[in-house]
């Protein structure tokens, strides 16, 4: 048989197989790996990042009102927390333990969602409920999911950042939230409720700021959370 009187013939059973795969995949007889592997490629399905919990006792500590959040943002903050052993497994337990307490907020309590270092998350809050993390009563508590960046010495500050950018990018698809509405703690307002003092903007998580403020280097954070998305 010559190449020209077989090439008909392939050309024919090729279709015959494609028209028979096709139907078998469109009646969902068969699921194709590589579409799925595909999507997540191209990023429309962010996995969700190994998650550790260990949340504060209910009704306890920072919890004793678990009161009801609706998360409309994510506020991103770094712990300034230097020492060595300052990993994200030593905040968790530390808000569990009732460690961090402070005398000017409504809770009594420092509490936030999620601590993150180089290794692993850790989360110490439902993110239905809302934490003490940003900005006393105003939005930045009431209605964000807070993210602590840890600083230990030895932490990887590059991993860490690329972590927290993969938790970000799966809240925002599980929960619907902008980009837009990722912000800095820098962000928001802080207005001390028992002398209605002025507290302005804090400088953080300082590594991402530019002068105190979001910059470039802010920009590059979000871009790198959007390459997830
Ligand atoms: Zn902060």
């Amino acid at each position: 048989m010559t190449f020209t009187r077989i090439t008909p013939v392939i050309t024919a059973g090729v279709t015959m197989l494609v028209v028979f795969f096709s139907i078998l995949y469109l009646s969902g007889t068969i699921k194709s790996q590589s579409l799925t592997i595909g999507m997540a490629a191209i990023g429309r399905i962010p996995t969700a990042p190994p998650i550790e919990k260990f949340l504060i006792p209910e009704g306890k500590f920072g919890r004793h009102r678990m009161a009801r959040m609706e998360p409309k943002y994510i506020t991103i903050h770094s712990t300034q927390n230097y020492s060595a052993t300052a990993d994200a497994y030593a905040h968790a337990r530390a808000l569990a333990n009732g460690a961090l307490k402070s005398r000017s907020n409504s809770l009594g309590y420092l509490t936030w969602h999620f601590s993150v270092d180089e290794k692993s998350i850790y989360q110490s809050l439902p993110v239905i409920e809302r934490g003490e993390h940003a900005d006393y009563n105003g939005p930045g508590n009431r209605n964000s999911i807070g993210i602590e960046m840890c600083e230990n010495s030895g932490n990887s500050r590059e991993l860490t950042i690329e972590r927290t950018a993969e938790l970000a990018a799966w809240l925002m698809t599980r929960y619907n939230i902008p980009i837009s509405n990722v912000v800095p703690h820098q962000h928001w307002k802080r207005i001390r409720p028992g002398d209605q003092r002025n507290l302005g903007h804090k400088n953080c998580p300082h590594f991402l700021m530019d002068n105190g403020k979001p910059g470039p280097k802010w920009q590059a954070f979000l871009e790198q959370i959007e390459s997830k998305l």
